[in-house]
């Protein structure tokens, strides 16, 4: 374990993300070595401490372990594949977005070259990095990840998912399903109240407590789900089903976008079609679990 603030650390790519990776690293005490593109982004960081390294082989020469942060894999491999990067013996932490298949051809890629790999998917904006606040993802080899982890808490709160270099990708995407689910979920319920003259922030106390409410059976439904057994405990598809008609005439009747409402209605008819209508409602995991028909 490298547990001591003196433990080298090199960033790669100093965008809005990687220049508050370096940051912290700098604020926690590390010696950083930075590399951009545009050399100049490197500028205030050195201001502030950091060694700006002339190439990417001399960045990954500074110390053990390197952080890549760019626009996109195609972005990392140009980098790391140039003629003269050697990255054998370096722990790669690679932090920029992108899909679990990339993740898991980047780990191949590298370990043929004698790399370390550990994948992540940062949860953050760069103004959390360094804090708690800042969830980091990673993926690949828990020793790996053990062997850094003093020197990734720098970044906030960070967390191993397991061996697998597509899981952080994944965990990224599935979080971001949940965001946006919830959030679309709470406007068709504003707008529909705003036909009424209720104004978003009188319902949004309100919507908070559904959402909560709701986040509380996910456990349950979630046995149910990995047993492959549905029973209607509390409430049957058809009669879930009904509830969304309900809900899509209302949106209809009162002028508001009735698309999501009837997409929800639409898979769970096929599912009704399929013969779960008198199971309980994470018998959809079927439908979720195979291709579309767009
Ligand atoms: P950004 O500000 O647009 O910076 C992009 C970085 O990638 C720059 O350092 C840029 O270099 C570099 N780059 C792009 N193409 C390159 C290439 N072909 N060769 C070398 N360098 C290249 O983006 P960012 O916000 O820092 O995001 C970086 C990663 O973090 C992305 O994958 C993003 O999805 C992820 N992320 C960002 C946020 C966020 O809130 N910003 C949150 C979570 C995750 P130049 O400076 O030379 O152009």
């Amino acid at each position: 374990m490298n547990d001591n603030p003196d433990t080298p650390v090199t960033v790669i790519g100093l965008g809005r993300m990687g220049q508050a990776l370096a940051r912290a690293f700098l604020k926690a005490g590390h010696p950083t070595t930075v590399w951009n593109r545009t050399a100049s982004k490197a500028e205030q960081l050195v201001a502030e401490g950091a060694r700006r390294a002339p190439t990417v082989a001399d960045a990954l020469r500074a110390g053990p372990l390197a952080i890549v942060c760019v626009t996109d894999y195609r972005a990392v491999h140009a980098l790391l594949g140039a003629s003269d990067v050697e990255p054998a013996g370096t722990t790669l932490v690679n932090l920029t977005s992108g899909d679990s298949a990339q993740a898991r051809e980047t780990a191949r890629w590298a370990g043929q070259r004698g790399a370390r790999y550990l994948d992540g998917a940062i949860m953050a904006v760069p103004p959390a990095v360094g804090t708690a606040e800042a969830v980091i993802l990673h993926s690949g080899p828990r020793s790996d990840f053990e062997a850094h982890k003093p020197t990734l808490d720098a970044l906030g709160t960070v967390t191993h998912l397991g061996a697998d270099h597509g899981l952080a990708s994944l965990y990224d995407v599935a979080g971001l399903a949940m965001m946006w689910s919830v959030l679309n979920a709470w406007l068709q319920g504003t707008a529909l109240l705003r036909t009424a003259g209720v104004d978003a922030v009188t319902y949004a106390p309100f919507a908070r407590r559904i959402a909560a409410g709701v986040a509380e059976w996910l456990p349950g439904y979630a046995e149910q789900i990995d047993s492959g057994s549905f029973p209607a405990e509390v409430s049957d598809l058809e009669t879930d089903a009904r509830a969304m008609a309900h809900l899509i005439e209302e949106s209809e009747a009162v002028g508001v976008n009735a698309e999501l409402p009837k997409l929800i209605k639409a898979m769970a008819d096929r599912s009704i079609a399929a013969g779960h209508g008198a199971e309980q409602y994470p018998v959809l995991i079927e439908e979720f679990a195979r291709p579309g028909d767009d």
